[in-house]
């Protein structure tokens, strides 16, 4: 059985975790791996978090089964956040909660293989590398236009206009809904509003990734992008995750959610949902959502995660600009948001990066800006130069 396997590369992210944790060097960055680290360099379980879990310790007494739509609560309370606190999709939104925005992405992947077998997804490049592979697990196709030039450190909005220009009617175009991974180039209002038109004219149908939402500018203003665009189309997909924005990484919370052009067609997608996440998982991880679910119903706990946020944010934006101020051929990753940026480098530079000073970094140049700490900047950009990064 076993023989006709193919060894996998190991995961390039956990290759690089290694190598840092074995670099005995006294000052060492990390800039590689995508969690949110406080000055300390630590990634800490949010207060808010840990006050619901107390909560949950003292008050749960049961553990049995939920279902495969998982904690109802949750999906309900984080929908005013998502879409909106007077938002007009009511009756049309079939949610569900998952394992991780992964989870969601994978189903939703599943229900567009249900719906239309082997459904066209464009993506833009590069993105999440776990875009593609997600889709093509579940039967889907993938094409890929340009999204943004490294070398510019902009939209390729040519490119992306071309992509869609491509794109059949009932073909899905895969949409960043803030904090872009890997590059933190986001859209502009007026790109916004023209893919959102693209969408509704050409029958497209939009499947939005919304991982950092409050790590860019603010909750509201992270959604926007997402808001518009439903409001514009019949039918999407949005694919959430709190791992990011509640710390909760490791507890796998996230939700899917699907747009309907009606109410039966969402109930109807709502029993598909609950059935392919029978046979995928049967019913997701309850903690980290019931945690979540905690946070919200609670005026005082949503207060202070709402303070955690702001000072995250607060500084991946100052990390930012500590970058920028230290030399202007970085003065882009000001305007960039969320916890990644994607410098132009090749593998070589990266390996040089890691191995010649201690600056560690992904093999395609992407950087985590919560991995710095107060003062790196100088020895970052230092390293850069030597390296002709810069
Ligand atoms: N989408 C994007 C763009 C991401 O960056 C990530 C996490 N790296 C995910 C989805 C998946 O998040 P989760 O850990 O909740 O599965």
């Amino acid at each position: 059985m076993f023989e006709a396997l193919v060894a996998q590369p190991p995961d390039a992210l956990l290759g690089l975790i290694k190598a840092y944790n074995s670099d005995s060097r006294a000052k060492k960055v990390d800039l590689g791996v995508g969690v949110y680290r406080d000055a300390d360099g630590n990634t800490p379980v949010l207060k808010a978090v840990k006050a619901a879990e107390t909560i949950l310790l003292e008050t749960q007494d049961s553990k049995k089964y939920l279902g495969p739509e998982g904690d109802i609560g949750f999906t309900t309370r984080l929908e005013p956040i998502v879409f909106g606190a007077r938002h007009r999709l009511a009756g049309r939104l079939a949610a569900l909660q998952t394992p991780g925005g992964t989870g969601a992405l994978r189903l939703g992947a599943e229900l567009l293989h249900a719906a239309r077998p082997g459904t066209k997804v464009h993506l833009g490049a590069p993105t999440w590398p776990n875009h593609a592979p997600i889709f093509r697990a579940a039967g889907l196709a993938i094409e890929t236009h340009p999204f943004a030039d490294l070398a510019t450190q902009a939209v390729d909005f040519d490119g992306v206009r071309a992509g869609l220009a491509r794109a059949a009617p009932g073909d899905v175009v895969l949409l960043h809904g803030c904090c872009h991974n890997p590059t933190g180039i986001d859209f502009s209002r007026t790109q916004w509003e023209e893919i959102a038109a693209t969408l509704a004219a050409r029958k497209l149908v939009p499947f939005i990734d919304l991982a950092y939402q409050g790590l860019g500018d603010g909750l509201e203003e992270d959604a926007w992008a997402t808001r518009l665009v439903l409001d514009a189309v019949d039918e999407a997909l949005v694919a959430y995750s709190c791992d990011k924005n509640f710390g909760l990484y490791r507890d796998r919370v996230g939700a899917l959610t699907v747009i309907a052009r009606d109410a039966r067609e969402a109930a109807t997608t709502a029993t598909n949902l609950a059935a392919l996440a029978r046979v995928a998982w049967s019913m997701p991880p309850d903690h980290g959502a019931a945690a979540v679910r905690i946070v919200l119903e609670r005026p005082d706990l949503v207060a202070m995660w709402r303070a955690e946020l702001d000072v995250m944010r607060g500084r991946i934006n100052a990390n930012r600009a500590a970058l920028a101020d230290a030399d202007p051929g970085l003065a882009f990753i000001r305007d960039q948001r969320g916890l990644f940026s994607n410098l132009a480098m090749t593998k070589a530079q990266s390996q040089a990066l890691s191995g010649r000073h201690a600056i560690y970094c992904t093999g395609s140049g992407r950087i985590n800006v919560a991995g710095m700490q107060p003062g790196d900047a100088g020895a970052i950009v230092a390293a850069l130069r030597a390296e002709g990064c810069l």
